[in-house]
């Protein structure tokens, strides 16, 4: 999963894009409801970022071979 964020690092911007960080899913951030992740954390900084969608959660891989592809 990767988003756009402020901090500086070099070996990111140079292999994903200029701002662009991988970030981890924060798993406490789930909606107690749906699951869904609401919050991501930048590995390069570590600041807190709203998740970008719920489609990056880990198990989604899996999930996806069940299902359709979504469009
Ligand atoms: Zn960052």
């Amino acid at each position: 999963m990767k988003i756009k964020c402020t901090c500086k690092h070099a070996f990111q911007d140079g292999e994903y894009g200029k701002g662009i960080r991988v970030v981890t899913p924060i798993d406490k951030s789930k909606h107690p409801q749906t699951h869904k992740i609401q919050r991501v954390r930048c590995t390069a900084c570590g600041k807190e970022h709203d998740a970008p969608n719920a489609e990056l959660r880990p198990t989604d891989a899996a999930l996806s071979r069940q299902v359709a592809p979504r469009t």
